[in-house]
């Protein structure tokens, strides 16, 4: 059964720390599918549309993201390409909290559409393509990989309302 796992909120220097790529090797090892399994459940129940593996303590390159009903694991993700469009939205993180334990949003600009590589669970070499949200959430998580929040990029000019 996966365990939920305690996620770090800010400040914290482990949220900080660039994180290290995980050996391919090690990917179906038994403990780093735990940890997949655990990363995963920790995201649902928190209701995150995507979870790095330094918020819940470990760095290395590692985030789990929900979108559309779908769930995937990016391991050791590199964005390859980033639009020169770029779109200002707001973010929230599961690491950033107000003093009342509540997620604070902000609008953060970011590249609307890019390309991706990384592992997924078994190893196998994907690239994906994304745009608006998906894209956005991409870069939020591999963010975190690098130490960066999105408290980091908030945006001066508020996102434009629909
Ligand atoms: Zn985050």
């Amino acid at each position: 059964m996966p365990k939920l796992l305690e996620i770090l909120l800010n400040p914290n220097p482990i949220l900080r720390k660039k994180s290290l790529p995980v050996a391919v090797d090690d990917i179906l090892k038994p403990d780093f599918q735990s940890f997949l399994a655990d990363l995963k459940e920790t995201m649902i129940k928190k209701d995150g549309a995507g979870l790095a593996a330094p918020q819940v303590g470990k760095n290395i390159r590692v985030v789990v993201i929900q979108n559309d009903n779908q769930i995937f694991f990016l391991i050791n993700p590199v964005i390859t390409k980033k639009s020169w469009a770029r779109e200002i939205e707001e973010e929230g993180c599961l690491s950033v909290l107000s003093k009342k334990g509540e997620i604070i949003y902000a609008p953060v600009e970011r590249h609307k559409k890019i390309n991706c590589i990384y592992l997924n669970e078994k190893g196998e070499k994907k690239k994906i393509s994304a745009e608006k949200l998906l894209a956005r959430i991409i870069q939020h998580e591999t963010d975190h990989l690098d130490g960066v929040l999105f408290i980091d990029k908030i945006a001066k000019i508020k996102p434009k309302k629909k």
